[in-house]
């Protein structure tokens, strides 16, 4: 079968073979033009929500997945200042080899990458369980927000990016929507901006899914982790996104219609109507910021006889 010609350069299979369709586009693109589409549009991104600009210093949280790794290249490619971080939770056939790809792409692009070694700050996820009632996953979140915050500002950073794509925030977005969860949703956006002691933090792949942000961390040959963190498969997004999967399957073009939609008309609301007052105190032992006396990791290190 003649494969169909690329809708920008109209070449067929030959220096550029149509790989990629993007029916959402209505936009059927060669290698070459796929890549510079996927540029363009986080570019224009990053600039209609402000995200950050050329002055500013970027740490991108790297966890050694496609998009995470696809983002830190990408913006260097653009020409921003970004370096990253990568905080190694000690999870066993994951992290290690997860780390090997961060510290692969850092050598390429010529960028510094900042690493947390968890399992000596505190103990590898897995072993974490002894010492707290909180599912992996929460505390995972505990940990990563702590850590990207607290290295970030300590290294004069002014922007945190993320690697999140479209299905991830529009698998979120469902999920509150499903739970009318209120105050959620009115902190979801792509970018939240700096509070206090807390560093501003944008998701520039957030029109970007899951799809084209694998294909463009492929052609560019970035090698990634494939599997999923093991404790990944009790996520409820997971489910939300099998969902929504099925529904852009039937209707190509739901997820960006729903989650821009959402961008477009009601969170301008939400933020309008939103009173944050929280009462924020900086930890007595390490001097991050904290809802109380002691933060959470501080309480989970004095547990552990680590302070
Ligand atoms: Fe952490 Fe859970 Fe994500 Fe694994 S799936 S990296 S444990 S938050
Ligand atoms: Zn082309
Ligand atoms: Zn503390």
């Amino acid at each position: 079968m003649t494969p169909p010609k690329c809708t920008i350069c109209k070449t067929q299979n030959t220096a550029f073979p149509v790989q990629v369709l993007l029916p959402s586009y209505n936009l059927k693109l060669c290698q070459k033009h796929f890549l510079e589409w996927m540029e363009k549009r986080v570019y224009e991104t990053i600039e209609k929500y402000r995200m950050f600009t050329k002055n500013d210093k970027i740490l991108v949280a790297v966890s050694g997945g496609k998009d995470s790794l696809g983002l830190w290249f990408l913006l260097s490619q653009l020409g921003y200042e970004a370096n990253g971080l990568y905080i190694d939770l000690g999870i066993p056939n994951y992290s290690s080899e997860s780390k090997t790809y961060a510290c692969q792409l850092a050598a390429r692009i010529g960028r510094t990458l900042h690493i947390v070694d968890i399992t000596t700050e505190l103990a590898p996820i897995p072993e974490m369980k002894q010492w707290s009632k909180k599912p992996a996953c929460s505390l995972c979140g505990t940990i990563k927000r702590y850590y990207m915050n607290r290295i970030a500002r300590e290294n004069g950073y002014t922007v945190l990016a993320t690697g999140h794509n479209l299905d991830d925030e529009a698998a979120v977005l469902w999920n509150n929507v499903m739970h009318w969860n209120m105050d959620y949703l009115s902190r979801q956006y792509p970018v939240l901006p700096a509070e206090g002691p807390f560093l501003k933090k944008v998701k520039p792949l957030c029109r970007i899914s899951e799809k084209e942000s694998a294909l463009y961390t492929i052609f560019h040959k970035i090698p990634y982790i494939k599997p999923e963190c093991p404790y990944s498969t009790h996520a409820s997004s997971l489910e939300n996104k099998r969902i929504l999967q099925k529904l852009e399957e039937e209707k190509p073009g739901t997820k960006i219609t729903f989650y821009t939609g959402f961008l477009k008309n009601l969170a301008p609301l939400l933020h309008k109507n939103e009173k944050r007052d929280i009462s924020l105190a900086f930890c007595r032992i390490c001097g991050e910021p904290t809802t109380t006396e002691i933060c959470s990791i501080c309480q989970l290190k004095q547990k552990m006889g680590k302070i």
